[in-house]
């Protein structure tokens, strides 16, 4: 059987000379491991459509077994974003999370576009890939089913004067229940409004909040320790290489 679908390449991995294996998320097959082959001279068309990040149309062939590639129209390689180190990493990250934590058909239009929209933002936005990485981080999350509850305290559902943030406990807590807990982060009021901010606001507001560093590092542990918590996948290559850039 052919399809044809829209999809981004999050990764491959060649499994011989001349065949590389790729998991392509797509709109409407969802995550799925497409074989290909791949020219062993280095320029040839197939090298260049078998990279990650490419985002297009693909004419697949759906085997008894598994899925080949026929053929793809590019609609964006994101060659800017693959020639800056910097923007080169964040958009690595985003990739692994969503090929680390997607199962295999698992279909999530809302989450496709999350990461073309973030793979857009991240092009030539030097000053703001970490609140970039704090929307798509919080945005993976909700969208997954398991976003962080920072509306009421986890405990006792009041709002409380004083907050702290529990990662293994998944929200908020407050000063009366605190004592229950023994991984809490202090979160001030604004680190909170930041973080309601990023769950329910578009990427265009909130680059446009214009934030304190000192605020966006302290989400970043947040969510970074959240996600260790409630994701399956507990290690990632490109965060780690982030952190080494730093
Ligand atoms: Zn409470």
């Amino acid at each position: 059987m052919y399809f044809k679908d829209k999809g981004i390449i999050l990764g491959k991995r060649k499994i011989s000379d001349s065949d590389v294996v790729m998991n392509i998320l797509t709109v409407e097959h969802g995550k799925i491991q497409v074989f290909a082959k791949e020219s062993s001279r280095g320029k040839s068309r197939a090298n260049v459509v078998n990279q990650p990040f490419i985002y297009g149309n693909f004419d697949i062939k759906k085997g008894s077994k598994n899925y080949r590639l026929i053929s793809v129209d590019i609609e964006k390689s994101y060659y800017s974003l693959r020639e800056n180190l910097y923007s080169l990493s964040y958009g690595s990250y985003f990739l692994e999370l969503v090929d680390k934590n997607l199962k295999e058909e698992m279909i999530s239009k809302k989450i496709f576009l999350l990461l073309l929209k973030t793979l857009d933002g991240i092009e030539g936005n030097v000053e703001n890939y970490i609140v970039i990485k704090n929307y798509f981080e919080m945005k993976f999350l909700y969208f997954y089913g398991v976003r962080p509850n920072i509306d009421v305290c986890l405990n006792c559902g009041e709002i409380g004067e004083k907050r702290y943030f529990s990662p293994e406990a998944g929200g908020i807590i407050c000063n009366r229940c605190n004592v229950l807990y023994r991984d809490l982060i202090e979160l001030e009021d604004e680190e909170l409004l930041y973080m309601r901010d990023v769950l329910y606001n578009s990427l265009e507001n909130i680059l446009n909040l214009n934030i304190s560093d000192n605020i966006v590092s302290k989400v970043d542990i947040i969510l970074n320790r959240f996600i260790l918590s409630h994701l399956a996948c507990k290690k990632y290559k490109s965060l780690e290489f982030i952190k080494s850039l730093i």
